[in-house]
């Protein structure tokens, strides 16, 4: 891949893996190591290093910022330590992770390789990668579950203050109900499923001066939404003890995901039901939702299928911002072996080359009957050649083995054995190396490509077209029927496009 040489800045980005042991030390290892590589390639760079590690994306602030950056295009490559660093097994943060490095067009780069994920085989390695972490993060899930639910099946109550309504207990360590402040929980909660939004509660709490749930500054502003929407959501009031919210992990504090929660009957009374909870995670879920723009709309229709005509590598697509607008762009970065940089002319993807692109592909013309049929040609004409170099070759393999029938019956001297004998080996070498070459284009060949089968394909994806409704739909239905598409800009301006269906 000669990705490389376009790279011009990267990203570094440095998380410890649980495994890793002493945190400073590891990480600054990593860190020596990956600057080594960004010094010696060339690139500027800048480091994104995670000082709390915790478990989901959103508590990662440094991945935030960095995905924030790959957004706005900022680096051509990411250069970790390893692809599972990148996240850390929640299935969700992996797929917001890719699809912000196949939409920003950016790679990632590791000490042993380079993923440009619009590669099917890059990609193919990167969920495999992800499938393995997802695995790892299960198998601790089930470690620590294993190791620590013990105390908590007790019942008993370890977790320092308990939750309005409930005080702490300490002759039997278990959870009693405040009756005063079961009567305001429970008003709380009518309120909130009557109708009345988390900041009117607490006005009428405030208002009504009810002491706050813990006194001093954690609760000098008086009620709070956030608090009391705390309170509504939390599955103690249910009957629950919950253990393994937060732990300390070698001196980091760090926040659990909820499915590693260990959840467990507790002995005290329940102050909700499990329907009453229900309907309070129903509307909060109804109060917080959002629009939820995935940015997989972020892809460009032609995103992974642009090929340059000139030096026959993947043409970059670009996003960027202009007159408050996202306009795309393609262009070629490759950069020769001389160290000059390739002549493909770019070009705006603007309204007039999308529709000229889909009229391009969805109208076989002469041309494409003519790329379809060269491309047949071109495939029997292989396996023609090949056929005939392994005649060749199981012909002057006969041959060695005359020839040595003939050295033993003394019929040829030494010399001329050991002469003939390193002419056959030396076009043995040779017709392998043509074996080799056919069957390669053979391989990546797309046999049994017809006009008609192609004709028939166009128009189911003619139909799919009319029900997409973003980008992201479109490069799919596109890539359905597409292989790839040379790109040709000449001096007049006119861009060529060759189309190569699948
Ligand atoms: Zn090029």
């Amino acid at each position: 891949m000669n990705n490389n040489n376009v790279i011009k800045q990267v990203a570094i980005y440095l998380r410890k893996s649980r495994d890793d042991g002493d945190y400073e030390d590891v990480l600054s290892k990593h860190r020596d190591a990956l600057v080594a590589i960004a010094n010696a390639k060339g690139w500027k760079y800048k480091c994104y290093e995670e000082v709390m590690s915790g478990e989901r994306l959103i508590y990662r602030a440094e991945m935030q910022k960095l995905l924030k950056c790959l957004d706005e295009n900022l680096y051509d490559a990411v250069l970790v330590i390893d692809i599972d660093r990148l996240g850390r097994g929640e299935p969700k943060d992996w797929g917001v992770i890719k699809d912000t490095f196949l939409t920003s067009d950016t790679l990632i780069i590791t000490p042993n390789s380079t993923y440009d994920l619009w590669d099917e085989k890059d990609d193919m390695t990167f969920d495999f990668k992800t499938m393995l972490a997802k695995y790892e993060l299960k198998k601790i899930k089930e470690r620590f579950r294993n190791g620590k639910i013990g105390g908590a099946k007790k019942g008993m109550w370890t977790n320092g203050s308990p939750p309005y309504p409930y005080i702490y207990n300490r002759e039997d360590k278990k959870l009693d109900v405040h009756p005063e402040k079961y009567r305001i929980y429970r008003l709380m909660m009518e309120k909130y499923l009557g109708g009345f939004n988390l900041l009117q509660i607490a006005d009428w709490l405030n208002e009504e001066k009810i002491p706050t749930p813990y006194g001093g500054k954690r609760n000098k502003h008086g009620w709070s939404s956030v608090g009391i929407r705390r309170l509504l959501i939390n599955e103690i009031h249910l009957g629950y003890i919950i253990y393994g919210r937060t732990r300390n992990y070698r001196g980091n504090f760090q926040i659990i995901n909820k499915d590693e929660w260990i959840k467990v009957q507790g002995d005290h009374q329940p102050v909700k039901t499990q329907e009453e909870h229900e309907a309070i995670l129903a509307k909060l879920a109804e109060n917080t939702l959002q629009p939820n723009r995935s940015k997989a709309i972020n892809v460009a229709p032609l995103s992974g299928l642009l090929f340059c005509s000139k030096c026959g590598n993947r043409m970059r697509i670009k996003r960027r911002k202009q007159n408050g607008e996202f306009v795309w762009s393609t262009m070629c970065v490759h950069v020769n072996e001389d160290g000059s940089t390739c002549e493909q002319t770019g070009r705006r993807l603007d309204d007039e080359f999308n529709e000229a692109i889909y009229k391009r592909i969805t109208k076989i013309d002469q041309e494409s009957v003519q790329t379809v049929n060269e491309e047949t040609m071109r495939l029997q004409e292989a396996r023609a050649l090949l056929q005939s170099k392994n005649d060749e070759l199981s012909k002057t393999l006969k041959a060695i083995e005359k020839l040595i029938e003939l050295y033993e019956e003394e019929m040829v001297t030494k010399q001329q054995f050991s002469q003939r004998k390193v002419a056959h080996e030396n076009s043995i070498i040779k017709i392998k190396r043509d074996i080799e070459k056919y069957q390669i284009i053979i391989a990546g060949s797309k046999a049994g490509v017809t006009v008609e089968k192609i004709e028939d394909r166009i128009g189911k994806f003619k139909s799919v077209w009319e029900k997409t409704a973003n980008n992201a739909q479109r490069n799919k239905a596109y890539r359905s029927i597409v292989h790839k598409i040379i790109y040709d800009r000449g001096e007049d301006g006119k861009v060529i496009l060759r189309v190569f269906y699948k």
